[in-house]
């Protein structure tokens, strides 16, 4: 049978309009096989990393495994190598050296490893009622009431007055207790059901609960506090005072799942910004001989507004170009104004339970691919950077000739909310960027949800982004 001519609207339609389709649809089995078995290591990672220091301490161990070594500003580097700079064990820069000359710029992938959590306060332990609990004061936007009633873990570290370092992480593993914030029963929930959804659990009412044995002893007072202080020194040798200078932080203790039957999404906390932090990881590990100095930032403190020495609005990204540029004998501002990047975040996933907060057109969809987000901000853009056309060509076409699948994002409707990326830092330093990053659902509640096609086409994403 003859195939049926198509008419002349349907070839100009072709030609002519947009053609949206679900990545799955476009990826034959072994592919999609590929990025099952990408997001098997990006399982692990993630359950490895729940905090910014684990993700350097994991991330070093993996690119000394690739032939990284320690960045040192007095050696002379060669086309090839590979170097890491570990900043406070919070954020972490890997570099590997270009063939062409550095004053024709650098490549950058920055992604950031905080995460939103619970914070132990600086005097957190008390007993009250028989119980002992810890104060926290909440890090990033959460919701709070989505921390209540599931199982959470301690991890961090304590910094002793003579400067010894303890790192604690209790609710791992499988014998390991873990700990909880308490809500009301429903029964008794009248008058908190009359809250305003932030205020459902006050930030004052974000108390995890770590105990409730008393110390066998008549004689003292704050007997549970007794006791559960006498298990930390016995476990790490800490007193109560040494709460002061540590920095611990309560996140969730579940780990990375499949979701869904067909096992097409990951489930888990932290994976803003870990998935691209991750899969640009990944990008780095394995660029070899690229033709520009590729540069990957795994950056602190984004959650807060990226403050702090080991966030991207301090210097110490701009340090270190400056550092490899003089040593390469090049000059440093044009190096960093011929220099690009993609700043790699998340981005907001249609909702199909709530349709109302994103522009449909507009909004990225699980499976679509890696989302490139042109500008975020709020109200008329405030804020943000607001990619260059000529950029997000430049990213389009590379991603379009080397089979990327990706699509664009907005960061939910217009004049609804908003929120910002360290993409504005960066192009602070006259470096042209773009967001480019994974749709996720639940962003920043304890279990986030990103589809894996999405979580491999961001690996691919900044591979390509890093040779081409
Ligand atoms: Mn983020
Ligand atoms: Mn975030």
């Amino acid at each position: 049978m003859a195939n049926k001519e198509k008419s002349a609207g349907k070839v100009l339609q072709e030609k002519l309009f947009s053609q949206r389709k679900n990545g799955i649809l476009k990826l034959d089995h072994s592919e999609v096989e590929k990025i099952d078995s990408f997001c098997e290591g990006y399982k692990r990672f993630l359950d490895n990393a729940k905090t910014e220091r684990e993700a350097v301490s994991t991330a070093v161990n993996m690119a000394k495994d690739c032939g990284y070594s320690e960045y040192d500003p007095k050696k002379k580097y060669q086309s090839g190598d590979r170097v890491y700079y570990n900043n406070r064990g919070k954020s972490l820069i890997l570099c590997v050296f270009g063939t062409e000359p550095m004053e024709n710029g650098v490549k950058i992938n920055a992604a950031h490893i905080d995460s939103p959590r619970l914070d132990l306060k600086q005097h957190p332990l008390y007993e009250s009622s028989d119980l002992a609990l810890l104060k926290t004061h909440y890090y990033g936007g959460i919701k709070k009431y989505q921390w209540a009633t599931i199982p959470l873990a301690l991890h961090g570290v304590i910094i002793k007055a003579n400067g010894e370092k303890v790192d604690v992480c209790i609710g791992e593993d499988d014998s390991d207790p873990v700990f909880v914030v308490t809500d009301l029963l429903p029964h008794l929930a009248q008058e908190q059901s009359k809250r305003a959804l932030p205020d459902v659990i006050k930030g004052e009412e974000l108390n995890v609960l770590i105990g409730s044995r008393p110390f066998n002893d008549d004689e003292v007072s704050e007997k549970v506090k007794l006791s559960i202080l006498s298990i930390l020194f016995d476990k790490y040798g800490i007193v109560e005072d040494d709460f002061m200078s540590a920095e611990l932080e309560v996140v969730p203790a579940f780990k990375a799942k499949d979701v869904g039957l067909d096992r097409g999404l990951v489930g888990a906390y932290g994976q803003d910004d870990r998935v691209c932090a991750y899969t640009a990881l990944m990008a780095a590990l394995e660029c070899e001989n690229p033709v520009s100095t590729c540069v990957t930032v795994l950056t602190d403190k984004e959650e807060i507004g990226s403050v702090g020495n080991t966030g991207l609005s301090s210097e110490y990204l701009k340090h270190f170009i400056y550092s490899i540029a003089e040593g390469a004998g090049t000059n440093c501002p044009t190096v960093l104004s011929h220099s690009t990047c993609l700043s790699a975040d998340v981005s907001v996933a249609f909702d199909p339970t709530f349709p109302e907060v994103c522009e449909s057109m507009n909004s990225s969809y699980c499976n679509y691919g890696v989302a490139m987000c042109k500008y975020t901000g709020s109200r008329g853009k405030g804020g943000c950077s607001d990619a260059n056309a000529e950029f997000v060509a430049y990213v389009r076409s590379i991603f379009d000739s080397n089979g990327v699948i990706w699509q664009t994002s907005e960061l939910g409707r217009v004049d609804l909310g908003g929120g910002g990326t360290v993409a504005a830092y960066v192009a602070n330093l006259g470096i042209d960027v773009v967001d480019v990053g994974v749709p996720v659902l639940c962003m920043h509640a304890p279990f986030e949800v990103t589809a894996k096609l999405d979580v491999y086409m961001a690996y691919k994403g900044f591979s390509v982004y890093l040779k081409n």
